[in-house]
């Protein structure tokens, strides 16, 4: 018999570098994000200054090659960083997420030398990016998207409004999905990259959101936007593929973000109701308490693994469709139930602001809407069934 691979004894079992990048991820959360959660959430910002201290973490790019000034690392560890994140901030952990799982993502996979030699090392130093194809026309029918791409020379010219960016505020790199023939339906979708600032390129309103209300959501306003055919990313007509792609794989992120989300609530009710006396003792002395604990730990570690199994799929280079929307679907509803959980436990403290448990509840809804509705992913699960 071959010797048993110890090192794969469990899908959440991590390799020492894993293991020492996920603490570290974690203990710069606990230490230097913490703190400013409430602040960021009621002001609904996130200072460039914790942005810059995430890109000297190394977790802005961590699969683009050290060539490029990445981490070099695999998409299993930014599911781990978005995960650790998640566990103390959810709103800080999708900065993270847009970047590694959906930006770098496509720009490493789809990019030729020329944008890969631009636009990675930017991204790996110090450019937050940004991926915008949602509509307010084309959410869940993403590809009925009515931004124009018009061919002029060896331009194109875009015209038209996203809406729902994710990072809009913050971000120098937006990969922006439009259609150079609308004719042509899906066929005609094509991806760019776009630089703030470009003429006829402006950041627009910012939502006034339930929850992750650090993390910038915008429109984008695109009035007849110049833009070279180098920027092109992949081919004409190859953005549906770009954006089916990616979203497969940042749907693991999301599913990750959903797992910390969930732990940190955990983490908070475990110590609260240690604490809290009543009836005499400590809450988490009755038994009723004790087994909504042990089911909402037992809802996270089957999340966790769902979500692990998808990313090492993915790193394996093995089909991870269905795993991927099962991982998102999944995690988003135990995040939720687990915040909610918490609240219930902190009593009248679970529902002021005084108190994390809060947040985490209104944090945890997104879960279930952005990067595919959970009702779209019930559809790709069945699809492959059926
Ligand atoms: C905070 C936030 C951040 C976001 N970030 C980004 C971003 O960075 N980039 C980006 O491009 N987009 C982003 N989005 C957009 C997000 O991906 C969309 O909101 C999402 O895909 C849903 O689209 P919609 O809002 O148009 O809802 P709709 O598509 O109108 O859906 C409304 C409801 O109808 C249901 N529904 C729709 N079609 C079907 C169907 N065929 N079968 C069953 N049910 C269906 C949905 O499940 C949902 O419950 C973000 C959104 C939010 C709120």
């Amino acid at each position: 018999m071959p010797p048993l691979d110890t090192s794969r004894a469990a899908l959440s079992t991590l390799d020492d570098d894993e293991r020492l990048f996920r603490d570290t991820v974690y203990e710069f959360a606990d230490r230097e994000i913490r703190p400013s959660t409430r602040e960021m959430d009621e002001q609904a910002h996130m200072p460039r200054m914790l942005i810059d201290r995430l890109f000297e973490l190394g977790v802005m790019g961590i699969e683009i090659p050290e060539v490029h000034g990445g981490a070099g690392a695999t998409f299993f560890h930014a599911v781990l960083a978005v995960e650790a994140l998640s566990r103390v901030d959810p709103s800080v952990a999708v900065l993270v997420d847009v970047q590694n799982t959906l930006v770098v993502n496509a720009l490493m996979r789809w990019g030729d030398d020329h944008l890969r030699d631009a636009v990675l090392p930017r991204l790996a130093r110090s450019a937050v990016g940004a991926y915008a194809l949602s509509e307010a026309g084309s959410g869940s029918d993403a590809f009925a998207l009515s931004t124009r791409a018009t061919a002029s020379g060896d331009d194109y010219i875009l015209t038209g409004r996203k809406l729902w960016i994710t990072n809009g505020s913050e971000a120098d790199v937006f990969i922006v999905f439009a259609t150079v023939d609308a004719s042509a339906g899906y066929k005609g979708i094509t991806a760019f990259v776009l630089d703030r600032g470009m003429s006829g390129f402006t950041v627009g309103r910012k939502e006034d959101k339930l929850g992750i209300r650090a993390s910038s959501t915008c429109e984008l306003l695109l009035e007849e936007c110049r833009v070279p055919g180098a920027s092109v990313l992949g081919e004409p007509g190859k953005g549906y593929r770009i954006a089916i792609e990616t979203l497969n794989e940042g749907r693991i992120g999301i599913g990750a973000q959903m797992v910390g989300l969930a732990q940190g609530a955990l983490d908070h009710a475990v110590r609260y109701i240690k604490e809290r006396k009543q009836f005499g003792k400590a809450i988490a002395d009755f038994q009723g308490v004790q087994f909504q604990i042990a089911r909402a730990a037992t809802e996270i570690e089957a999340a966790r693994l769902l979500v692990y199994n998808a990313a090492r799929l993915r790193d394996a280079g093995q089909p991870f469709l269905t795993e991927a929307a099962m991982c998102k679907l999944f995690a988003s509803e135990v995040a939720e139930r687990a915040a909610s959980l918490a609240v219930n436990l902190f009593g009248g403290y679970g529902f002021v602001k005084d108190y994390p448990v809060e947040k985490l509840f209104r944090d945890a809804k997104i879960g279930q809407i952005y990067e595919g509705t959970s009702n779209l992913q019930l559809q790709t699960i069945a699809k492959q069934i059926l």
